[in-house]
């Protein structure tokens, strides 16, 4: 690294500072972690919280009389409310601890669309979904004889909105999106396609897994009745996450699992259900881990979206422009708006191959489908790599990276 650094720099690396993670070694080589789609890394403010929790309140929540308990609550539902802020839902009752993105799917699938579909009726998602929006929909289609329709992709990864009008009609149920593509790192324009679907009466999810890390997502602005999120994508913990739901909808559902705490009374006769969230959320809840979602939520509002994507948008296109320099590479996902996800293939080399041996100079990708089988076989492929670039990636890592590439495609051409 030089000895002189600029401002920008000089922020990053207090940034990397934050991540205890960054400073090991991987086959004797720094650690270039690009795989942060797959799961960001975690900054220590993310860990103290949760490290805090376990050491001095640990406790069940909403259930003892007893003083830590109450404090274990009060941490809880503290993490609510900013998740809740964060992604300006309208009432932190909007906001449903699940296990992750997957869950939160599954969730709306099976409690919400479940009873209201007829056979015949339709499900529209996009070709550029990741699996956790795609199988909750077909394992419904089992179950009620509903229909799958799929909005295509374009060759550069946009998605075909001239051909969305199109696949609405009367029987559509329900539109799920992915806000950010996990494989291509294209932005959808979700606001229009939202506008679009309450235009025909349809219900929309909207998978926001990997927007999270980079973008500043506001529910209400995106008109969208359903939102997705994980924790681990946006520097939280691992099996924590959340769905948004218009309050409205969430109160006219039926609850989706049974069991404590999302009970008011049992009886064996009657039971009555929570009030929001708590009907959704059967169980003792993973309280650390939305403790530490919401110690990541401060992380990211205290550096800041905007300088986030900034970073991560100059990172893009450094990464982009440095890439070309190896023969015969092509970027899969070329989208007009795009975060900082790069998926690439080699003529000749195969993306595993490719992967093994940069994991020897340090480098963490990612290879294969990336839970996108549908999208990847859309671009004639068996697989791509994928380097993923967060807020604590640097330029200085990319131009190491690309001769790590120049040596893996000399050894396997
Ligand atoms: C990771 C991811 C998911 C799955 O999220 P989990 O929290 O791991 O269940 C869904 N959609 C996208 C776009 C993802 O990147």
């Amino acid at each position: 690294m030089s000895a002189v650094m600029n401002k920008n720099e000089q922020q990053v690396q207090q940034w990397r500072d934050d991540f205890p993670i960054l400073a090991r070694q991987v086959h004797g080589k720094p650690l270039v972690y690009f795989d942060s789609a797959a799961t960001a890394q975690r900054p220590r403010q993310v860990l103290a919280a949760m490290d805090d929790f376990y050491q001095n309140h640990n406790a069940n929540v909403h259930r003892g009389v007893h003083s830590i308990s109450g404090e274990a609550t009060d941490l809880f539902e503290a993490a609510r409310r900013k998740l809740a802020t964060h992604i300006n839902a309208a009432s932190e009752r909007e906001v449903i601890f699940t296990r992750g993105s997957t869950e939160a799917i599954n969730l709306v699938a099976q409690a919400y669309l479940r009873p209201l579909l007829q056979a015949g009726d339709e499900i529209l998602i996009s070709h550029m979904e990741h699996h956790s929006n795609i199988v909750p929909w077909q394992l419904l289609r089992e179950q009620t004889g509903a229909v799958l329709k799929v909005i295509p992709v374009t060759d550069q990864g946009e998605l075909d909105t001239q051909a969305l009008p199109g696949l609405i009609n009367a029987r559509t149920k329900m539109l799920g999106l992915v806000h950010v593509s996990n494989a291509l790192g294209s932005i959808n324009p979700v606001r229009e396609v939202c506008a679009l679907a309450r235009q025909h009466g349809v219900t929309t999810i909207i998978d926001g897994a990997q927007a999270l890390p980079h973008l500043q997502v506001d529910v209400q602005a995106l008109g969208c009745d359903f939102y997705s999120l994980s924790g681990h994508k946006m520097y939280g913990p691992t099996g924590i996450g959340a769905l948004y739901g218009r309050e409205q909808l969430l109160e006219d559902m039926p609850p989706w699992q049974g069991g404590g705490e999302m009970i008011r009374t049992v009886s064996f006769e009657e039971t009555v259900w929570n009030d929001l969230p708590a009907k959704f959320e059967a169980g003792t809840p993973n309280i650390a881990g939305a403790i530490g979602l919401g110690a990541a939520v401060d992380y990211l509002q205290g550096i800041g979206l905007d300088a986030i994507a900034a970073h991560e948008q100059d990172l893009l296109s450094h990464a982009s422009a440095a890439l070309q320099q190896i023969d015969g590479l092509r970027i899969i996902g070329q989208a007009r708006n795009k975060v900082s996800v790069i998926s690439f293939v080699i003529d000749g080399v195969h993306p595993h191959d490719l992967g093994t041996i940069v994991d020897h100079h340090g480098f963490a990708i990612r290879t294969g489908h990336h839970c996108t089988m549908p999208l990847i076989k859309r671009f004639g492929l068996p697989a791509t790599a994928r380097a993923s670039l967060a807020l604590y990636n640097t330029r200085n890592e990319i131009d190491r990276f690309i001769p790590a590439l120049k040596q893996a495609c000399d050894m396997l051409r």
